[in-house]
């Protein structure tokens, strides 16, 4: 099973998740599915990391 961690946009402040080894500490931008906001891991708003 693929680890995920979860991510809280900066634009309208709903928390989704992502792939880790996609998306965390990569400069992949996500895709918030609320807002369509563009952002990578850095701009967001809280990251909170699974185990
Ligand atoms: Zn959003």
């Amino acid at each position: 099973m693929a680890r995920i961690f979860w991510i809280v946009c900066p634009k309208c402040k709903m928390k989704f998740y992502a792939a880790t080894d996609d998306f965390r500490n990569m400069d992949r931008k996500l895709l918030c599915p609320f807002c369509d906001a563009r952002f990578v891991d850095k701009e967001a708003d809280e990251i909170i990391d699974g185990d």
